[in-house]
């Protein structure tokens, strides 16, 4: 029996041995207090990295987001995203139910900005009459639209129509390491053109959990208590900060491995490698649970997230030869 190759999500990553040892060693306080030195350190360089004031370490990129989307959009009031965005789909329902936010969406094919939707759809203070847009929040990189990467140049002409609107932008950015690694592009590039992100420690970069909004100083102070009455102030938490510090060090520049053997699953699966940006393969299929359920009798998990749609994810759990394995089982199997 060979072994399983875990293509489901790159949340599925396990600490290295290096990690845990890492981890083992970290210096511990009381994080409530303010007081868990790695957390600290972890927050002040990520806030660093993307040229913002702070940042807030929380257990999972869904607190994040809502964290962050709060900090510009209060209840009723609105959030524009775009219809497969996490925040609008696998949130459930999250900035609705603690927020008290509305959103409304428009659709792009990869994924991105549909900038003249936004100028149409967007609806400043008209008093008792309309629900007034706060903000306006994008993902880079899109996850259900396969890891596209979202066009710094696209990021730009939103950003300067959200600025000179008066509203935020927010960036779901669970995976904007991929979109630096696969473009080069700064993180402090990314960081100019927002008002504040979520990011996660969690998925590619193989933390075991952790994620974190990075804003204002302003915005974080409040995020703060915020998460704190969502029940996420954590404690003797430089445990799990030391696993994001040593993802920082060790694991962002190997995902463009990850990229690599996307590209290499997506051949083998008849998609262009060229549309595969990153280490995310959507392939749209009539037979996607029947293609699931065989690939899984020859020890390759994929999952579908649609109806017709099934992804496959790559990350530091999967090497070149499990890449090659994959690519061998599901060219035989989609052809
Ligand atoms: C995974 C993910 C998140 C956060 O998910 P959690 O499971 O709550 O950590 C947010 N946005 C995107 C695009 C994601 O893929």
């Amino acid at each position: 029996m060979t072994n399983l190759i875990d293509l489901r999500s790159d949340t599925l990553t396990r600490p290295t041995p290096d990690m845990r040892a890492a981890m083992a060693r970290a210096e511990v306080g009381d994080d409530v207090y303010g007081e868990d030195p790695t957390v600290r350190a972890l927050e002040e360089r990520v806030a660093g990295l993307f040229g913002h004031e702070d940042a807030l370490f929380t257990p999972t990129g869904s607190m994040a987001n809502v964290l962050a989307v709060r900090t510009l959009v209060g209840p009723g009031e609105e959030v524009l995203c775009e219809s497969s965005a996490h925040i609008a789909r696998a949130e459930l329902g999250a900035h609705a139910a603690y927020t008290g936010l509305t959103m409304r969406t428009w659709s792009h094919p990869r994924g991105g900005v549909d900038l003249p939707a936004v100028e149409r759809m967007f609806a400043p203070d008209m008093g008792p009459f309309f629900v007034r847009t706060k903000a306006v929040s994008v993902e880079n990189t899109h996850n259900f639209a396969g890891g596209t990467v979202l066009p710094l140049a696209d990021l730009d002409a939103l950003h300067a129509f959200t600025s000179a609107q008066g509203i935020g932008l927010h960036v779901d950015g669970a995976r904007i390491w991929n979109a630096h690694v696969a473009t080069g592009t700064p993180l402090s590039a990314y960081g100019a053109r927002a008002e504040v992100m979520a990011v996660c420690l969690s998925k590619g970069l193989g933390a075991p959990v952790g994620s974190l909004v990075v804003g204002s100083a302003e915005a974080m102070a409040e995020s703060r208590v915020w998460r704190k009455r969502m029940g996420g102030g954590m404690r003797q938490v430089g445990i799990l900060a030391a696993a994001g510090l040593h993802a920082l060090d060790h694991h962002v520049e190997r995902l463009a491995e990850d990229h690599e053997h996307a590209r290499l699953l997506a051949e083998a699966c008849g998609v262009d490698p060229e549309q595969v940006e990153t280490n995310i393969v959507v392939l749209e299929r009539s037979d996607a649970a029947e293609l699931v359920e065989a690939a899984s009798a020859e020890g390759i998990r994929i999952s579908t997230v649609g109806p017709r749609t099934v992804r496959l994810v790559t990350h530091l759990g999967i090497d070149r030869e499990d890449a090659q394995r994959a690519a061998t089982v599901l060219a035989k199997l989609t052809s």
